[in-house]
């Protein structure tokens, strides 16, 4: 096999003089060497192999034992040159120090048969000087979360790192999953993650707040030449503009990946700036969860349960909120004086804001199968038709998937009588809930007067139902990674069962397409998962 691995990110950039695993702070580094360490058993328990293939890595390694070893921390592949990253990071609002890579090493940057650059990065392969108090572990839960929900997400098309491998340690990790003192042995798994990089806004904070300027200017510098050459034309040095041109495009790349995260339901539960990613990749699953009944306000966060700072419906400002942070940390090497450093970062900022909100009126214009939104202002127009929709779902529980499938399938050529109409729509809502109203019959002249004004104005676009349900059917998946799916994979996977892995993992690569034998992952949340720990509540602990 002839995989080339280039280390660009070690050869260019300041490195931890130390090589040892020992804890502790690094100083004017961007990285340091560190090997993963060997687990006792490593078990291929899947691969995707569609990324395998376009990475270079043929079928007969993927199914190789060398495949598990190197996937798993035990062996290395000519060329690969492990490390652990430097950052920092803002959690839940406060700066938290150094973080780094703690239980993350990146075996290497491979050149892939089109030229593109690949970082393999493994999570959960051990200890590196970043690993604070904590044992560079994951448990397979977590890892198989991590792995089936990126590549939800990326044939979703929302923005995000793939992975490549989930490998079974065979050797078990210890967690204390709902913090209350009842620790216990679970299976670990190591995650082998890829993207063309994982730099992350910490990864600049923590040089501005050690006062680190030329380091801050040089991992500035190779970012825009290797990842926005866009920017830095022939790879040379970056012109003076190019930091505020940099910040902009990073602002509006995160704006495209939330509105995408908006659109299909999904809560990455833990936006702290560390794990912000400079590409507007959706990175580092944690506690993530899909939206099943329509709720702004929910987070799957256990440890965000308090303030609900991560809860689905503030995402948006809390992306904007983490951007200025981005944006402070590279100011003191934005050239020119303060004032005009400041406004042209303050620029970037506002076309986040732009960005999102030009994105979200044609998402949710997509959604509701309209051309674009219309009469910004009037009462009556599109963004009204939007709010009161929003409005309405988060009334009375309702699946968000099942209602935009069902609605593209409301016909709109032939008079409908209202009950025809409602039964449309009825196997989207939940049984009680909480004690909120909850069938439509709770108060179905609402939804009958929605659908209603859905009708006309879809009518006024005069597209045929058959072309605008398809339109729908192309931005309203069928099939995400529901909380309780992703729980059955994982208990069934524990007692060594891969089939619903396996099963969703196929699903799950074609989302916007009718699987009519796969109708059961289209399910509603069922009552067991309310409030199943897993299903609607996850703790950091991972
Ligand atoms: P996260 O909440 O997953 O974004 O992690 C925050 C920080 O904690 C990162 O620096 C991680 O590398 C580190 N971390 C999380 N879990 C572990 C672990 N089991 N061992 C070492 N470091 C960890
Ligand atoms: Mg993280």
């Amino acid at each position: 096999m002839d995989l080339h691995f280039d280390d660009r990110f070690v050869r260019e950039l300041p490195a931890d003089p130390r090589t040892d695993a020992r804890r502790r702070q690094v100083l004017g580094a961007c990285h340091s060497a560190v090997m993963p360490t060997p687990v006792a058993a490593p078990r291929l328990l899947a691969c995707t192999r569609d990324l395998a293939a376009e990475l270079g890595i043929p079928p007969e390694v993927q199914d190789g034992d060398d495949f598990a070893a190197v996937m798993g921390g035990n062996q290395l592949w000519p060329g690969m040159r492990p490390y652990a990253a430097c950052y920092g990071g803002h959690q839940f609002g406060n700066w938290a120090g150094q973080l780094g890579d703690g239980r993350a090493i990146t075996l290497g940057e491979l050149v892939t048969p089109s030229g593109a650059r690949a970082e393999l990065q493994l999570k959960g392969a051990g200890p590196t000087p970043y690993s604070r108090q904590g044992d560079g572990r994951a448990v397979l839960r977590s890892s198989l979360r991590e792995y089936a929900c990126s590549e939800a997400m990326h044939h979703l098309g929302v923005p995000t790192t793939r992975a490549l491998s989930l490998v079974a340690t065979g050797e078990d990790v210890v967690r204390d999953m709902l913090y209350d003192g009842h620790p216990a042995a679970e299976p670990g798994a190591v995650v082998c993650r890829v993207a063309p990089t994982f730099l992350r806004f910490g990864n600049y904070e923590i040089f501005t707040s050690r006062g680190d300027r030329d380091t801050l200017r040089t991992l500035l510098d190779h970012t825009i030449r290797h990842h926005f050459t866009q920017l830095a034309p022939d790879l040379g040095a970056p012109g003076p503009d190019a930091y505020a041109a940099w910040y902009r495009e990073v602002c509006e790349r995160t704006a495209t990946m939330v509105v995408g995260w908006m659109r299909v339901g999904f809560v990455h539960g833990v936006m702290n700036t560390d794990n912000m990613s400079v590409l507007g990749l959706t990175i580092d699953y944690g506690p993530y969860g899909w939206i099943d009944d329509f709720d702004p306000n929910w987070t799957p966060n256990t440890t965000d349960a308090g303030t609900r700072r991560y809860r689905f419906g503030q995402q948006p400002q809390v992306a904007a909120w983490n951007l200025a942070q981005l944006g402070r940390a590279i100011l003191p090497v934005v050239p020119g004086d303060p004032a005009a450093a400041g406004a042209a970062l303050e620029a970037g900022l506002d076309a986040y804001v732009a960005a999102f909100e030009r994105q979200q009126a044609a998402m949710m214009a997509a959604k509701l199968g309209l051309g674009q939104l219309r009469d910004g202002d009037d009462p009556r127009g599109d963004v009204a038709l939007v709010d009161d929709l929003l409005a309405l779902l988060a009334a009375v529980p309702t699946d968000m998937t099942i209602f935009y499938r069902l609605l593209a399938r409301v016909p709109t050529e032939a008079p409908i009588d209202d009950r025809a109409l409602l039964e449309h729509v009825r196997p989207a809502y939940y049984d009680a809930i909480d004690g909120r109203v909850t069938s439509p019959a709770g108060d179905p002249g609402r939804m009958v007067a929605w659908l209603r004004r859905w009708i006309a104005r879809v009518s006024e676009d005069g597209v045929p139902d058959a072309v605008r349900r398809a339109r729908m059917d192309a931005v309203n998946p069928k099939y995400v990674l529901r909380n309780y799916l992703a729980q059955l994979a994982i208990d069934d996977a524990t007692k060594g069962d891969l089939g619903t892995l396996d099963a969703l993992m196929d699903t799950l690569r074609r989302p916007y397409d009718e699987q009519p034998d796969r109708e059961r992952f289209f399910g509603k949340r069922p009552d067991w998962a309310r409030n199943r720990v897993g299903c609607s509540m996850l703790s950091c602990s991972s």
